[in-house]
Order: structure tokens, then C-alpha cells, then sequence
């Protein structure tokens, strides 16, 4: 079984070791190594493996996953054979480790929180590319925050960080493990190890932890969704969150600079400018249905059609809601049938007491369909003279 240095000293980024076994693995070049002592974390309860160098008679090799058998021996994936027996020195990528153990650490102090004012309990922590995640389960099944108790979990996780409480980790004995006050049941039931930080959380867990709250750095909450039951809290920590923080800042410094607004204002201002966008909208909308009205009454003709009025107008390519409204209100009148092009979008309509079959026409000049008063599809605006003399050849059905 593997010593694994990290469970003394989570901020030791160089180590000495010899290697206990050496097989080739999945993939080509690829090679599992395990050592009798190692600071590499491998893949557990939610926090990614470590990667870093092992070095052995001056050539390196790169550790690209950790991972640990049922036996507790962890095997390290290289991309370079180091035969059994040999010294090599480990490095890790102290980087990568410090944003994991801030992302975890964040993660405790949620979960405490979160046990403490509102009664949830928290599985499964998923740290991810950009943000992480936990599952917690309400009282009374809900499944969402208020914006309130959001805002109280922030503040209280990081008052606490801002405490700057030290992190304990160790193994207790089974007597005095039966007494510690846990958040929940470990999960296992040899070599329970328990962090604690501060008297705010202590529980049961063998991952890596910053070793004060302070390092933690800022917890932020950036979305709580309904998640099977559960709410899922997602979250950054430490430098995420600083760097989250910055981005937000940048985006909102420039939409404040473009609605010339300060930024705690941009809410209402970007409100009162969608408003204002609607209003307009309807206006200019308003304006255009005016105006394909009055190019469909210049295109009106009463041809030998039974006393319907026919309308075969082309129009330039315009806004389809305009065009939308100006055909409802044209045919909403008695006796009209109108062939419309606005671009290459036909439109094909007619009265409610007109009987011809406006789907069926606009099929044998375009490619469309729709109901028999109203039929849409696309095409080139010789298209509507084509209907236009299909209709006086043939007359109404
Ligand atoms: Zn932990």
C-alpha cells in the first residue's frame, strides 16, 4: 500500500520515492507506476488526480493520472518506463493542486453552511473545468434557493474564511472518532480520516485541504437549479472566483460604458432600453403594415373572378412581421385574394368566403404549404404572376 505523503502535508510539491511496480498500460507508451510513498492525489470523492513529473537517472516522465486500486496502492500513469527498484523524485503541478484544494475547501465550508442554516444535506461534489458542483437535498423536497438564503450562505462561508480558521486533518482512534460531532456518517468504516475547519465543519473525508480558511479565498454561488429532486449548487472558489470576479467587472464596465450608466444601475437601464426597443419596434412595425397595405390596395383589380378582388403584389424583401400582419388585415375584409411576394417569400391568401385553395396553389409555383385560406412557402416573385394567370385561366375551384 502506497504511504500517500499528501495526508500530512497537502502543500508538498516535491517528494523522493522507489518505484514498487512498473506495467505497461492501456494505451500505447503509456505505463502504470506505483511507488511505496508518493504526494500524488489520485481521483477521488469528487477531486481530480494530480499531474506533475517523476524523474529517475535524469529523464523525465509525465504523470498524466492518478488513480488508487481497492488495495490502496496508487498507480501513477506515466509515459515512460521506470523499472521496479528505482529512486525517483516526484513533482507535482502545485497549480493545479492548489486550485483543486481551493475548489474542495470551498466545497466543506458550503456544505457546513448549508447543513447548518437551512437543514440540507450535500452529496456528491463534481469539480469541473469551470465551475463545481454539489447536490443537496431541502427540507419539504424544494429544490431551489432564494435569493436570500443565497446571499446568507455567501456571507457566512466567507466570514469564516475571512476568519482565517485553522484546517485539521487527522486519523482519530474509534473511540474518539464515536464522539466528533460530523456533519454526516463517514462512508467508510476503517482509517476514518476527519477534517476539520475551524468549529464550523468536521467531517469524514480523505481529500487534500488548504491548510487555514483563509487560503480558501472567496466562495461565490453562480447558479442553483432543480436537479432531480435536489438543488444543485453550483459554485467557484479561491482563483476561480477572483478571475470570475474580474470577468463580470469587465463586461459590466463595458455595458455600463455603452449605456452610459454606472454599473449598479445597469439592471434598470438595460430594462428601460428593452422597454423603449419594444415600443419602437411597434411603431416601425405599425408603419411597414401601412405600407404593404397600401401597395396591396394599389395592386388591386376586379377581374373577371366572380366579383373577388384579386391583389398580385411583389414587394422587396421587408419584415415579416409587418408582411404577417398586413395579409391578416387585407383578408380579414370580404371578397379578397391576395398573391404576395416579399423577397423570395410567398405569400398566398384569401377572404374566408373566397372559395380556392390557397395550398394547393402556391405548390404548383413554389415550393410551400399551408391551410386553404392561407398557404406560405419560398420562391422567385415571377411566382406570383404565375398564380396570378393559373387563377384567370382556370377561375376559382
Ligand atoms: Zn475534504
Amino acid at each position: 500500500m502506497t504511504e500517500r505523503l499528501y495526508y500530512e502535508d497537502a502543500y508538498l510539491w516535491e517528494f523522493r520515492g522507489t518505484v514498487t511496480a512498473c506495467r505497461p498500460g492501456k494505451k500505447q507508451g503509456e505505463w502504470l507506476i506505483a511507488l511505496d510513498r508518493s504526494a500524488f492525489y489520485p481521483t477521488s470523492g469528487g477531486q481530480p488526480y494530480d499531474t506533475g513529473t517523476l524523474t529517475a537517472n535524469g529523464a523525465e516522465a509525465r504523470v498524466t493520472d492518478v488513480e488508487a486500486d481497492t488495495a490502496g496502492e496508487v498507480w501513477h500513469t506515466a509515459d515512460r518506463e521506470i523499472p521496479a527498484g528505482t529512486e525517483v523524485a516526484g513533482k507535482i503541478d502545485g497549480e493545479r493542486r492548489t486550485d483543486h484544494m481551493e475548489q474542495h475547501g470551498g466545497e466543506h465550508m458550503l456544505a457546513g453552511a448549508i447543513w447548518e442554516k437551512l437543514g440540507g444535506t450535500t452529496i456528491g461534489l463534481h469539480l469541473g473545468q469551470e465551475d463545481s458542483s454539489i447536490d443537496v437535498t431541502l427540507p419539504e423536497g424544494r429544490t431551489k434557493l432564494t435569493e436570500e438564503e443565497i446571499a446568507l450562505l455567501e456571507d457566512t462561508v466567507n466570514r469564516r474564511i475571512r476568519q482565517d480558521a485553522p484546517i485539521r486533518c487527522w486519523f482519530p482512534a474509534p473511540e474518539e472518532l464515536e464522539k466528533l460531532p460530523l456533519r454526516k456518517a463517514p462512508t467508510v468504516t476503517e482509517h476514518v480520516r476527519v477534517v476539520a475547519m475551524g468549529d464550523f465543519e468536521m467531517v469524514a473525508c480523505g481529500g487534500t485541504h488548504p491548510s487555514s480558511t483563509g487560503r480558501i479565498g472567496l466562495v461565490k454561488i453562480v447558479s442553483v437549479i432543480p436537479a432531480k429532486g435536489k438543488a444543485r449548487v453550483s459554485f467557484v472558489c479561491g482563483g476561480r472566483a477572483c478571475r470570475l470576479f474580474s470577468r463580470y467587472m469587465r463586461s459590466a464596465d463595458k455595458a455600463g460604458a455603452a449605456l452610459s450608466c454606472p454599473v449598479d444601475k445597469l439592471s434598470r437601464a438595460a430594462t428601460e432600453l428593452k422597454t423603449r426597443l419594444s415600443d419602437a419596434e411597434k411603431k416601425v412595425n405599425r408603419f411597414e403594415t401601412r405600407e404593404i397595405l397600401e401597395r396591396i390596395a394599389e395592386a388591386e383589380t376586379r377581374e373577371d373572378l366572380k366579383g373577388v378582388t384579386l391583389a398580385a403584389v411583389t414587394l422587396p424583401e421587408m419584415n415579416p412581421r409587418a408582411v404577417a400582419e398586413a395579409v391578416s388585415e387585407y383578408i380579414a375584409g370580404k371578397g379578397r385574394l391576395l398573391l404576395l411576394s416579399s423577397g423570395e417569400r410567398l405569400t398566398f391568401a384569401r377572404s374566408a368566403d373566397v372559395p380556392a385553395d390557397m395550398g394547393v396553389l402556391i405548390r404548383r409555383v413554389g415550393r410551400g404549404g399551408g391551410r386553404p385560406d392561407m398557404a406560405s412557402g419560398a420562391g422567385i416573385p415571377e411566382c406570383v404572376g404565375v398564380a396570378r394567370k393559373i387563377l384567370m385561366t382556370e377561375g376559382l375551384q
